[in-house]
């Protein structure tokens, strides 16, 4: 067969050759060290965590490293391309704080290593099929899906492994002749990589691969003979892989576990195209327990909202809770870490591959609810104020009249408990915040719980000298004194500890007086202090919420 031929037939307007390419994208001027990772999502409008998690990694290792991190849009497969889902990855990665030095930008790319859609490097592709091929080592098959299902089915029928290799390879044996008859009839065909792998398991080579997070990975090397382009001429993932990944010169490919089984194809691509392989890190699917079964399991697309990085965004997570929540999921030691450098920023902490989970990494709601908690608290208010007016203006557009303008009413509000010795740790996400701070702003404002038991009845004449007593200008313990005043007044014990020793001899006690108060002012039994948010509140606002809550006794 002469091979050159055949190539030339195939690929007549592929003029370039692969060291045009080397001398095209030539290897990156960069320090000792200096990691180059990627993110190559499908546009398919679905942008999840998995997706934020492999990003963050990929960020981190190159910016520890001062290496590059750039965005390939894989778009190969222009059945799952959805309109505007590039602007989507763009903007949502942006907003969790991940940004590229290269690749696919709003409005094209920047870099010099690009195309960076993977849809505009056919050629470049091509380029590497057509040198395969003049190798012997890359061949046209022409079989009919229903040829290829009879395959299957014999291969079924005998325990055979399944695929096209070896003596089911039969378009490896076509003459020259027959190729071109084929091509003069019009039949579609496919490029296969002509495997050297050996389909017997006794004889097959064993290969090592180095994985970052996984260690040396040991595996019989592949025997199939891939479909390397189809049949529109555009390649599979495989070796858009190679080819990409080897040309931009990635130093690190972080991808999912998922992609593990087929790396015996790529370890033969790269030998095959003469390419270093790159040092791949295999990240762990994202688990969750499952609410019924208490069992872990992989989040679902279907079950799982948490699952999309939408959720986050509309619930009002902020970016620097969801990037430390990610931290205490990547690395098994940023926890301790964060216990020893309360204050450092998380960009401080040696982010490292080695660390991170191979076994499934745990995904909880409520453990991320308890590190945003703590999160929250390291920002100034005016940080939190600023993200409540950007988060409403985008997904709670009614309420964004209440901040804008009364910006340090807001901030007063957040700040609430979070400046004591002990802070309170009450702001979670967007949603939350508001519905904890509503009763700041008087359309929002409801009374949510029932009087105490033991107060209820004499509700009307505890606000009443509640009122007639109140002076804005007292002091916290000017102001509890007159509490415990009206307490003793009304036959309630001041101390809770009199009254659970003799209940009949009161009402009540100094709780359920400043508890119905409580109620009366903010609509909820529970809250941060009284006096303070009454000095938020102001004496007007103050002073209308107890005459109303008596009007209505
Ligand atoms: N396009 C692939 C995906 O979305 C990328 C895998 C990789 O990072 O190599 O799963």
């Amino acid at each position: 067969m002469d091979y050159n031929k055949l190539a030339e037939m195939l690929f007549p307007h592929i003029d370039k050759t692969p060291a045009d390419y080397e001398t095209i994208y030539p290897p990156r001027q960069l320090p000792e060290g200096a990691k180059v990772t990627r993110l190559g999502p499908s546009p398919t409008g679905f942008i999840h965590l998995g997706n934020l998690y492999g990003a963050f990694v990929d960020e981190r290792l190159a910016r520890q490293s001062d290496g590059v991190f750039y965005l390939r849009i894989e778009d190969t497969d222009d059945k799952r391309y959805v309109e505007g889902a590039v602007e989507t990855i763009i903007t949502s990665l942006d907003f969790f704080g991940i940004d590229f030095d290269e690749g696919v930008t709003m409005d094209g790319f920047k870099g010099d290593y690009g195309p960076y859609y993977q849809s505009q490097r056919g050629e470049i592709y091509q380029c590497y099929v057509k040198d395969l091929m003049k190798q012997g080592l890359a061949y046209p098959c022409f079989l009919t899906a229903d040829e290829i299902q009879a395959i299957r089915d014999g291969q079924e029928a005998n325990k055979q492994t399944p695929g096209i290799y070896g003596e089911f390879a039969v378009s490896r044996n076509l003459t020259m002749e027959e190729i071109e008859a084929n091509l003069a009839a019009g039949k579609p065909y496919v490029v296969r990589l002509k495997s050297g792998g050996n389909p017997d398991p006794e004889k097959a080579r064993i290969i090592s691969v180095e994985d970052d997070i996984r260690g040396t990975l040991t595996m019989p090397e592949n025997f199939q003979d891939v479909v390397i382009l189809k049949a529109t001429g555009i390649p599979t993932y495989h070796f858009a892989h190679a080819v990409d990944d080897y040309l931009m010169r990635t130093t690190h490919v972080v991808r999912g576990e998922e992609w593990l089984a087929s790396l015996p194809i790529h370890v033969e691509l790269f030998e095959k195209l003469n390419f270093k392989m790159p040092i791949y890190c295999h990240t762990a699917v994202l688990m969750k327990i499952d609410e019924e079964t208490g069992n872990k399991r992989k989040l679902s697309k279907r079950k799982d909202p948490e699952l999309s990085l939408d959720f986050y965004r509309q619930e009002g997570y902020m970016p620097e809770a969801i990037r430390e929540y990610l931290l205490t999921v990547l690395n098994s030691n940023f926890e301790e870490w964060r216990i020893e450098n309360p204050e450092a920023a998380i960009e401080e902490f040696i982010f490292t591959a080695e660390k991170m989970s191979n076994s499934g990494a745990l995904f909880d709601l409520n453990k991320l609810n308890d590190v945003s908690k703590d999160a929250l608290l390291k920002l100034p208010a005016e940080r939190l104020c600023q993200f409540m007016k950007d988060w409403s203006a985008e997904f709670k557009p009614e309420i964004l009249p209440l901040f804008e303008g009364n910006e340090e009413y807001l901030e007063k509000i957040l700040d609430l408990g979070r400046n004591d010795k002990k802070p309170r740790k009450d702001l979670v996400y967007g949603k939350q915040i508001f519905d904890f701070i509503s009763y700041f702003y008087d359309e929002y404002f409801t009374i949510q719980d029932a009087y105490p038991e033991n107060a209820a009845t004499d509700a009307k004449i505890i606000l009443e000298k509640y009122l007639e007593t109140y002076d804005h200008a007292d002091d916290q313990s000017q102001w509890f004194e007159k509490i415990r005043t009206i307490t003793d007044e009304l036959g309630y014990a001041v101390r809770p500890k009199d009254f659970k020793k003799n209940p009949d001899q009161y009402k009540g006690h100094v709780g359920d007086v400043s508890t119905l108060i409580r109620i009366a002012v903010m609509g909820r039994s529970q809250s941060p202090d009284v006096w303070e948010i009454q000095q938020i509140l102001g004496e007007e606002r103050t002073r209308a919420r107890i005459q109303d809550a008596i009007s209505k006794c």
